[in-house]
């Protein structure tokens, strides 16, 4: 079951302590896109977005946007937001990720993947052995495959809760 379990949990992007993060050693993002960054209906990043990207850059980290989604969808939110990302992932299967990695500079210890996904995201990032921060999802709204990872997530969230391993809510770093 530990492999559902994030090492830090929050509310969404702009509450995480990127300085927290930064002094455990992690200088590398990867965001999710679809419900972490925007909206399922949105195809640009908002103000807040881009201020939020533009700072933690200024800070020194690396930011990669890591989607399942196709090309067509996540070049032009990485472009406004200037990042370079990595679209078709298929997370939470771990080769494209992986395989950025295995070329980068960054040690496993050094990077953190960030998501609202903990069949994705979260299973991605502790396969692989990276941080792994999961927030709640922005909105309700979401793609169909995404819905369908919601009911399995949901009674994965039951059987963590009933171990005192995740309570949804229970926000910690
Ligand atoms: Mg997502």
């Amino acid at each position: 079951m530990e492999i559902y379990v994030p090492d830090i949990y929050q509310e969404n992007i702009y509450k995480i302590n990127y300085k927290t993060l930064s002094s455990r050693g992690i200088k590398c993002l990867l965001f999710d896109l679809d419900n972490t960054l925007v909206l399922i209906r949105e195809s640009l990043p908002g103000e807040e977005c881009k201020k939020l990207f533009s700072d933690l850059k200024k800070k020194g980290f690396k930011i990669l946007i890591t989607s399942n989604s196709i090309k067509a969808r996540v070049k032009p939110i990485a472009e406004e937001l200037k990042v370079d990302y990595i679209s078709s992932c298929k997370k939470p299967n771990i080769d494209k990720i992986n395989e950025y990695i295995k070329n980068s500079k960054f040690g496993l210890d050094e990077i953190a993947i960030i998501g609202d996904s903990m069949m994705d995201d979260v299973v991605c990032g502790n396969t692989i052995g990276i941080t792994t921060v999961l927030l709640d999802q922005m909105s309700r709204m979401e793609f169909p495959i995404a819905k369908i990872k919601r009911i399995k997530e949901k009674r994965i969230q039951k059987k963590l809760r009933d171990k005192n391993l995740f309570t949804k809510g229970r926000y910690y770093v």
